[in-house]
């Protein structure tokens, strides 16, 4: 049998980052996981990387910021797959991603890089709205320099992440489903894609040893899951046998609404302003360049959304 890859994650504490981790232990494959010292007295992240480590999985202390030390941590893989926060705060996380990049080119013998992208498809963004466009040109900055240093890759566009988007029926500001009123963006009928996190890190951990996926973009679009945000409010109003009331909201007055908002919801704005107004996720054919996860591993079986929202009745 072909032998499983060693797997390093960086940011394998994070949202998606944990749920790497258990992916790339459930699927075999050996599977370090960063210790940065930063974490400080962050006894929650101890602890969490401490049942990574329990579950199998071996903890290599390194830094961004120690250049040498995360160069030995990245000779003893073959695969580096980076869940590194996103830009909704200002921290500019996502360009700390340069100094693995340079890493990575050092070290030379990492055979797939998966920097952190599991969303929207940032090299179809170029026209986003500010502040948001922040993520996208900072993944794009990325893109280019794991191209400029010819490192092999592979780029995740996850969509929605189904606890941000699903159960709250895609309302800004909450996780949980609304009780009385819904606001619908514009009619409502736009479809978006809505991935389970645990399927992301699946079907992620299934691209890493895979030729077809060599400097591809995967999309993740289970078929199911393909759904506008009427389909998603119907869904919940049949499981919990209440009917909400509508508000929709059309597209100048939700971009409007920016304004008085501090830039982490801005940001939030111009994302869900494009997927939902815009259709961005949906609005293209995969072309040359890229594959649909669902149709490379078709033995995976996804979490459909009704199942997902059952956790919420
Ligand atoms: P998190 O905010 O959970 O953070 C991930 C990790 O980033 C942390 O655990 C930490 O790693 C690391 N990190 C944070 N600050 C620093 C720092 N200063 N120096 C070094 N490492 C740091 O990230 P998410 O899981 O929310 O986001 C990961 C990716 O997913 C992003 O690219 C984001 O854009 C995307 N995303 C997609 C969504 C979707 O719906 N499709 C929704 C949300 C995010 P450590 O474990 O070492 O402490």
């Amino acid at each position: 049998m072909e032998k499983k890859s060693r797997v390093l994650i960086v940011g394998g504490t994070g949202y998606i980052g944990r749920r790497l981790v258990r992916a790339s232990l459930a699927q075999g494959h050996p599977t370090f996981v960063v210790m940065r010292p930063e974490i400080g007295l962050d006894v929650d992240k101890l602890q969490m990387l401490l049942s990574f480590k329990a579950q199998g999985a071996r903890l290599l202390e390194a830094s961004l910021d120690d250049h040498a030390g995360l160069v030995a941590a990245v000779k003893q893989v073959d695969v580096v797959i980076s869940a590194m926060s996103g830009s909704f705060n200002r921290s500019h996380n996502l360009k700390r991603q340069h100094k693995l990049v340079e890493v990575i080119k050092e070290a030379g013998n990492v055979k797939r890089f998966l920097p952190s992208e599991f969303g929207m498809d940032p090299s179809r963004m170029a026209h986003a709205l500010e502040p948001g466009r922040v993520t996208f040109d900072e993944k794009m900055e990325v893109r280019r320099a794991i191209e400029e240093a010819n490192i092999p890759h592979t780029y995740i566009s996850a969509n929605c992440f189904a606890a941000i988007f699903c159960p709250n029926l895609c309302q800004m500001r909450t996780l949980l489903p609304p009780k009385e009123k819904v606001r619908v963006y514009g009619d409502g009928n736009v479809k978006v894609i809505l991935v389970d996190e645990d399927d992301v890190a699946t079907y992620t951990i299934k691209s890493i040893d895979d030729p077809r996926t060599l400097n591809k973009t995967i999309y993740l679009r289970p078929k199911d899951n393909i759904l506008s945000q009427n389909e998603v409010i119907t869904k919940w109003e049949t499981l919990s046998g209440k009917v909400l009331e509508k508000i929709h909201i059309p597209a100048e007055e939700f971009l409007a609404s920016m304004k008085d908002m501090d830039f982490a919801h801005q940001v939030g704005v111009g994302h869900f302003y494009h997927m939902f107004y815009e259709g961005c996720l949906t609005n293209f054919d995969i072309g040359e360049g890229g594959e649909e996860a669902t149709l490379l591993y078709p033995e995976v079986v996804y979490t459909r959304m009704d199942d997902y929202m059952k956790q919420y009745l």
